[in-house]
């Protein structure tokens, strides 16, 4: 169920012409591995996995990023709604779990039928009442509103089914953090070193800070900035458990005006990776975009980006990266920056993976995942350096 305005099916056409209902269908389903990065200051990689397999999950190492881990998807399986099933509506967030098998937790509930006793089983659904998982509820329906967090329904059969990795111990030990593989490209372009000054302008949750503070061996100085409170409060809990607090300088800051708050930083790596409309995420249950999301989205891009590179230091570099496919939020972002700033610079990425970028002239230069070919999010990365 996407609901996409004729602008938006058109933003999609542009980049992958006839092929683009193949597209839409791939970012319905998930793709097949669920990756996950080792937190490498606390355990090998070898580790994590004789751990992992020890409790009997199938976990594979990536054939190229050491830190990465993955477990296969599983499904489609049938889940059906018979009329006299009890039901458990999920959220859009939580459902996108729920279908991959994950447990549905109380602040995902957003309602259920009113005999839902502790110990039932129940179907859970879409808020478009698609059913989605089997399990048994751990809540009375009527006091769903008074429980806020815990699991309301543990799920036993879903659509797909992949290992829960945020009920792992390694998870809660902070040993792994669920991260996609394209995400985890993100840094790798950006290549900080021990001993630089990093910057990370929309950090939160934190999966690239993370990644940037294992990759730099902890000896970088780190300062991630994010606008809302609500995710700053969720990154704390994530950096606190990876063991990275005491690495980390985390600011509330709104990042369109680093340059003017934050002017005394000199950054030698800067990630920006903004709000976007997020279209290349998977599995996706449903989606509402309209053409004007694109291009707000894409004016907000732009902005963090020109502040940012007046924080960067001359020979500095800067890595953008967005999980959407337009040209207008990734190419086209690039190529207005470069073009009204004749310091800027792109520069390859340098990935093996994936592909590159399309439509404009610098696109070579780019990296581009598409979830069709590469069975990964769809992503993108551009990696620009500061000349003067
Ligand atoms: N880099 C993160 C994901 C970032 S998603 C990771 O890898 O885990 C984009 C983030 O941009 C969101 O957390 C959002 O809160 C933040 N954001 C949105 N507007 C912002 C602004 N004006 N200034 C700073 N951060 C902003």
């Amino acid at each position: 169920m996407l609901s996409y305005d004729a602008g938006v099916l058109s933003a999609i056409e542009r980049v992958y012409g006839y092929e683009y209902s193949v597209f839409l269908d791939a970012i319905s389903r998930p793709s097949s591995r669920m990756y996950a990065r080792v937190n490498t200051l606390r355990i090998s990689v070898e580790e994590v996995v004789d751990r992992l397999r020890a409790r009997g999950l199938a976990v594979f190492l990536d054939e190229e990023l050491d830190e990465a881990i993955y477990f296969f998807v599983e499904g489609p399986f049938a889940i059906e709604l018979q009329d006299y099933d009890k039901i458990v509506v999920a959220d859009k967030y939580a459902a996108e779990s729920v279908y991959l098998g994950s447990n549905l937790y109380a602040p995902g509930v957003i309602r259920c039928s009113n005999s839902v006793r502790v110990g039932d089983e129940v179907t859970v659904v879409t808020v478009d009442g698609r059913p989605i998982a089997k399990g048994v509820s751990m809540i009375n329906c009527r006091d769903v509103r008074s429980v806020r967090r815990g699991i309301a329904v543990e799920v036993l059969k879903s659509i797909y089914r992949a290992p829960k990795i945020i009920e792992l111990p390694e998870y809660r030990a902070g040993l792994i953090y669920p991260q996609s593989l394209a995400a985890m490209y993100t840094v790798r372009a950006l290549d900080p070193k021990p001993g630089s000054v990093v910057v990370d302008t929309c950090a939160a949750p934190g999966g690239k800070t993370g990644h940037i503070v294992e990759y730099t061996l902890g000896k970088a100085l780190v300062f991630a900035f994010d606008h809302s409170r609500r995710r700053l409060n969720e990154m704390r809990g994530v950096l606190d458990r990876l063991g990275h607090t005491p690495l980390v300088e985390l600011w509330r800051a709104d990042s369109r005006y680093l340059h003017t708050d934050f002017s005394w930083i000199g950054a030698d790596r800067i990630i920006v990776d903004p709000p976007c409309t997020s279209l290349g995420v998977r599995p996706k249950l449903y989606d509402t975009k309209n053409y004007s999301d694109i291009v707000s989205a894409s004016r907000y891009q732009i902005q963090f980006l020109k502040s940012a590179s007046k924080i960067l230091k001359v020979g500095g570099i800067m890595v953008y990266s967005t999980c959407t496919i337009t040209i207008e939020e990734n190419e086209e972002v690039i190529e207005q920056l470069i073009g009204e700033d004749r310091c800027l610079k792109v520069v390859d990425t340098e990935i093996r993976r994936g592909s590159r970028g399309v439509a404009t002239p610098h696109s070579h230069a780019f990296t581009r995942f598409h979830p069709h070919v590469h069975d990964t999010t769809g992503y993108f990365i551009a990696k620009i350096a500061k000349v003067c």
